[in-house]
């Protein structure tokens, strides 16, 4: 049996014993109901009983005896359909809790999964590299080949264990915020550099505003750069050029992040920023990822009280737009 299956038997039993305990306590509840009203009954024919029949004020009694069997009953009703309210709608709270945890528990394990795997490669890739420039006689060429490979493996890992560090630190509102006056224009044509310099073969088409000045905090402004970019490489062929714009208007500016990728589903596109998420199932993906990226972006752009919103290019792909205030 595999990890899925088990999940899938998880998330059943969970339902099966939950939808079970519900329904035991609607019964009972009801059962309670029908006990008390019977106890009201039983209370109004014993004081029926105590009624002689030859007392003047018979009609008064046995309309007394009724209007308290009455009231009692209006106040079983009452009292029981605010308790069964209260208690569904608890129940209704636990249950979407208890899917909402199992789901996050599935997207950790995808996480740890997924570190794991993005953490062994470029450490073997290197590991390997650097055993053959020991090993071997190379000329200068070939040298250089492999420490340029073992280089972009480790920024590979510097990137990962940052998007890592960061997530947690802004989690737990650990991060030191440095804002300062920084110029946007240039950070990004610094991100745009160092992206091409790690993917020399995608087209990026740029048009970047000069001296467009925000109040932020740079490296997390480059990491959100970083990520959209690294995003649009991973989810377009590379045959397509990426997008770039960052423009300044009245109060405003945009950075804007277009591909001519896969594109991301309407119904995927409010979850794509929840931590760990990644659309479709780990047993189809074909992308290496965590699923912390956007999240990241998320984050980042709330500390610059700035704005990420996804919509599609046409025909196919994704625009990311960050929007901030001044
Ligand atoms: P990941 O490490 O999986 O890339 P992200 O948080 O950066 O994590 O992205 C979450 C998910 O959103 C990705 O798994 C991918 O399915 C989708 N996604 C993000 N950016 C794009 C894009 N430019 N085009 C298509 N899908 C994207």
């Amino acid at each position: 049996m595999n990890w899925r299956t088990l999940k899938i038997n998880k998330l059943k039993l969970v339902s099966i014993i939950y939808w079970l305990f519900l329904t035991y306590m609607i019964a009972a509840f009801i059962w309670w109901y029908v006990s008390l009203q019977k106890q009201n009954n039983e209370i109004a024919a014993i004081k029926f009983q105590t009624i002689q029949l030859s007392d003047p004020a018979i009609v008064a009694k046995t309309n007394t005896i009724q209007d308290f069997q009455l009231r009692k009953t209006k106040q079983f009703i009452g009292e029981g359909i605010t308790f069964l309210l209260l208690f569904l709608l608890g129940a209704i709270y636990v249950y979407r809790s208890l899917l909402k945890q199992l789901r996050y528990a599935d997207q950790q394990q995808n996480f740890m999964m997924a570190v794991t795997h993005e953490l062994k490669t470029p450490i073997a890739i290197s590991h390997l590299n650097l055993e053959t420039l020991l090993k071997r006689d190379l000329d200068t060429t070939q040298q250089l080949k492999l420490l340029e490979a073992t280089l972009n493996e480790t920024k590979r890992l510097d990137s990962l264990s940052t998007n890592i560090l960061l997530t947690s630190q802004l989690d737990m509102g650990q991060y030191e915020a440095n804002k300062q006056e920084i110029d946007l224009s240039q950070i990004v044509r610094q991100s745009i550099k160092s992206f091409q310099e790690r993917y020399p073969l995608r087209k990026c088409n740029t048009m970047v505003q000069d001296a467009v000045y925000i109040q932020g905090e740079p490296l997390l402004i480059q990491l959100l750069i970083n990520n959209l970019l690294d995003n649009a490489n991973k989810y377009a062929p590379i045959s397509e050029a990426i997008h770039l714009n960052l423009q300044s208007n009245h109060n405003t500016i945009q950075l804007i992040v277009k591909d001519n990728g896969m594109g991301i589903p309407v119904d995927e596109r409010a979850k794509i920023f929840e931590k760990f998420y990644r659309v479709g199932s780990e047993n189809t993906r074909a992308t290496k990822g965590t699923g912390l990226g956007l999240y990241l972006c998320k984050k980042i752009t709330d500390f610059h009280s700035a704005n990420i919103q996804l919509s599609s290019n046409q025909p196919i792909g994704s625009i990311f737009t960050v929007t901030f205030y001044i």
